[in-house]
């Protein structure tokens, strides 16, 4: 097995190396990431700057570029073959509901997938300083050796969240629908030591629903919530609605 991991928190976070540690277990691991933290960069591509890569020891590269960029050059460039499989994370903090569509552990394996590669997203449900990775890794290497054994539908990628707990405390895995938040839009306004304006979004933790199937009820009950994603984002019960429109 030839096993590409990257992220969006950066090369030199601690969830990234507890993921490639593990997948070790299961084949030969390249590392392509972001060489600094790029969380909530989504799906964005680099395309007015040059991407540089910087090997910083074996196996291991980092790219000044968005994690989907990192998915593109190790696929094209750093990886002497395609890769088996493509994980993203483990990445500090849930990416539960709609946070999805502002992660960027989530786009890299949505990126890979798109490329027709067997992707799977890690994250880890705290935003405490976390001590257990290396518990939420053992569980990443459970759910990929499922991924290489039975495969994936076609056009399916995973978004795998782990409940942050010690080694054999956490429930087993369900497969969960994407649950919904409420999001309040908080802005937090403040004033600089030079007397501007400042603002800083995103400062507090969004509601959700708590809704029984989802991935927010799974985690909240310390199941490890595995939820196939795929892309196509039309919303296919309103094609009759909107077929009635009069144009
Ligand atoms: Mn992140």
């Amino acid at each position: 097995m030839n096993i590409m991991v990257t992220n969006d928190d950066g090369i030199h976070a601690a969830g990234i190396r507890a993921l490639a540690e593990a997948m070790a277990q299961l084949g030969t691991v390249t590392v392509v990431a972001p060489d600094r933290e790029r969380s909530a960069a989504g799906h964005s591509l680099t395309l007015h700057s040059p991407l540089r890569v910087f090997e910083l020891h074996k196996g291991w590269y980092a790219v000044d570029g968005t994690p989907t960029d990192c998915v593109n050059m190790g696929i094209h460039n750093m990886l002497p073959v395609t890769p088996d499989l493509v994980v993203s994370g483990i990445n500090h903090g849930a990416n539960l509901g709609d946070d999805v569509t502002y992660s960027g552990t989530v786009a890299a394996a949505m990126e890979a997938n798109l490329m027709g590669i067997p992707a799977i997203a890690f994250s880890l449900a705290t935003f405490e300083p976390s001590l257990h990775f290396a518990a939420a890794a053992e569980i990443a290497v459970q759910v990929a050796r499922q991924v290489i054994a039975n495969g994936l539908p076609p056009d399916t990628f995973l978004n795998v969240n782990i409940p942050d707990c010690p080694p054999g405390s956490m429930l087993p895995p369900l497969i969960t629908r994407q649950g919904k938040r409420s999001f309040i839009g908080k802005i937090v306004d403040k004033t600089d030591p030079r007397g501007r304006k400042y603002f800083w979004v995103g400062s507090e933790e969004p509601n959700h629903n708590d809704e029984p199937g989802t991935d927010f009820h799974a985690i909240n009950r310390r199941h490890v919530s595995i939820t196939p994603l795929h892309l196509d984002l039309t919303n296919h019960k309103t094609l009759p609605i909107l077929a009635k429109w009069q144009f």
